[in-house]
């Protein structure tokens, strides 16, 4: 467990102004990584760190680089246009890269003037996917979600036996994933309407999103070793916003008996941020079983997990319309949720993931599934708010909805607060619906 130091304190302040501003998402105490340029240009992209309204350009430290040691090591390590070398180094390399970071950008740091230059502001930068993914599997963390869904699609047994032993996923595509700001073209799919005698090929009618969160592998683990639990985090670099974009009519078609496929490879939306485990730290919560339920296998357990394997970061979904947008009506809120709720946590994720053998590698993103909370309204998707399109919601323009419509944009947002820290943010994951070809 990556544990709470002086990068956390809530005295600390930035020379950046920005990162002061009560409510920013990017404080000192947060700095995270993504890969970014200036829009429009040529410049190669490259790594940076968030603060405030801009980001610090990992390559252009000059001087203020730090010389030697694990933090120079990782330093080097991000002039690259993925995260990956960084990733692989380990969480003694990010810790060491955060340490010298949060050195050089607090208030009174000699390197201040030099630094300043390092500085792009966020406004003028353009981002790419943070890492090389190649491979990205999507879980299904949430117990409210898995009992939601399961009620819609098999009301007779809406959890299935499995649920409660197993960390469920699959295995999804890591080739469609783009980063925030994309527009997401409506696929076309079969759709088998009830009481047709066979399917047809048409756009999807019942386009939704989902509220997850994207885990980024660290350092990996060589083929045949599984990663015990109690080592499972040293493999995680951080987490970023994730939206598994989902065509629930196909879905409904094709998913038995393996599983999601066309339903869900066609697009996924993250945020540019990666929010490492270290500046996590201070969110930390016990992990609980719910009273009734078994406990987990001994390979998904242990002490770490039960003092603190649960993380706390509340997480929102708004939508804004075409309409919205025309008449600049701000975004409307559709629901939130906390991570906290998830019935698996990230380290049984891991566990779970390897116990086969199976091999991670940095930069490989797992999904933590839909994040619906225990209430009606903290429902991390269309699919659960409408009651599978039963009951549409109406929007603050008078619109609505049971699935998107083209011209929909979804954000993505999560943050994390508690008395004694400052609150860090992770942005915004943004995609917006374009009609079907
Ligand atoms: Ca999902």
């Amino acid at each position: 467990m990556r544990s709470i130091d002086e990068t956390h304190d809530q005295r600390l302040t930035s020379w950046v102004d920005s990162a002061n501003r009560p409510g920013s998402d990017f404080p000192i105490q947060n700095l995270p990584f993504a890969v970014f340029r200036r829009a429009g240009s040529a410049e190669p992209l490259r790594c940076g760190v968030g603060i405030g309204d801009a980001i610090v350009d990992l390559t252009a430290l000059g001087p203020a680089a730090p010389g030697a040691g694990p933090a120079a090591e990782a330093l080097a390590a991000c002039a690259a246009p993925a995260l990956n070398a960084l990733m692989a180094l380990g969480p003694e390399a990010a810790v060491a890269l955060r340490r010298a970071l949060s050195s050089l950008l607090r208030s009174g740091s000699a390197h201040a003037g030099a630094l300043a230059a390092a500085l792009v502001p966020q406004e003028q930068a353009e981002f790419a996917v943070p890492a090389r993914i190649g491979d990205y599997t999507d879980f299904y963390t949430s117990i409210h979600h898995a009992t939601a869904v399961g009620r819609l699609f098999r009301p007779e047994q809406p959890l299935l036996p499995n649920y409660k032993w197993v960390p469920i996923a699959y295995h999804g595509r890591a080739s469609s994933i783009g980063v925030s700001g994309q527009s997401v073209r409506r696929p076309h799919g079969q759709l088998m309407p009830r009481g047709a005698e066979r399917p047809h090929l048409a756009p999807s009618e019942r386009l939704d999103y989902e509220l997850e969160l994207g885990v980024l592998v660290g350092r990996g683990n060589a083929l045949g070793e599984a990663v015990p639990i109690e080592r499972a985090e040293e493999h995680v670099f951080g987490l970023c916003l994730l939206n598994d974009w989902s065509a629930r009519d196909v879905q409904a078609w094709e998913y038995q008996p393996l599983g999601p496929f066309l339903a869900k490879n066609f697009a996924t939306t993250v945020s540019p941020w990666v929010v490492t485990l270290e500046a996590l730290a201070p969110f930390r919560a016990p992990w609980r079983r719910t009273a009734g339920d078994p406990q987990p296998l001994a390979y998904l357990d242990c002490a770490a997990l039960r003092e603190s394997g649960t993380i706390e970061i509340a997480l929102e979904v708004a939508i804004e319309t075409q309409a919205m947008r025309e008449r600049a009506l701000a975004p409307a809120r559709l629901s939130q949720s906390d991570f906290r709720d998830s019935y698996w946590s990230i380290a049984q994720m891991v566990a779970h993931h390897t116990v086969n053998g199976c091999n991670l590698e940095p930069g490989d993103l797992l999904g933590t599934g839909t994040q619906s909370g225990p209430e009606p309204g903290a429902a991390g998707s269309l699919l659960e708010l409408t009651a599978g399109g039963s009951r549409p919601l109406t929007l603050p323009s008078a619109e609505q909805r049971t699935f998107l419509a083209d011209g929909d944009r979804v954000i993505l947002r999560g943050w994390c607060e508690r008395p004694g820290f400052v609150r860090i943010g992770f942005g915004e994951a943004v995609g917006t619906v374009v009609p079907a070809t």
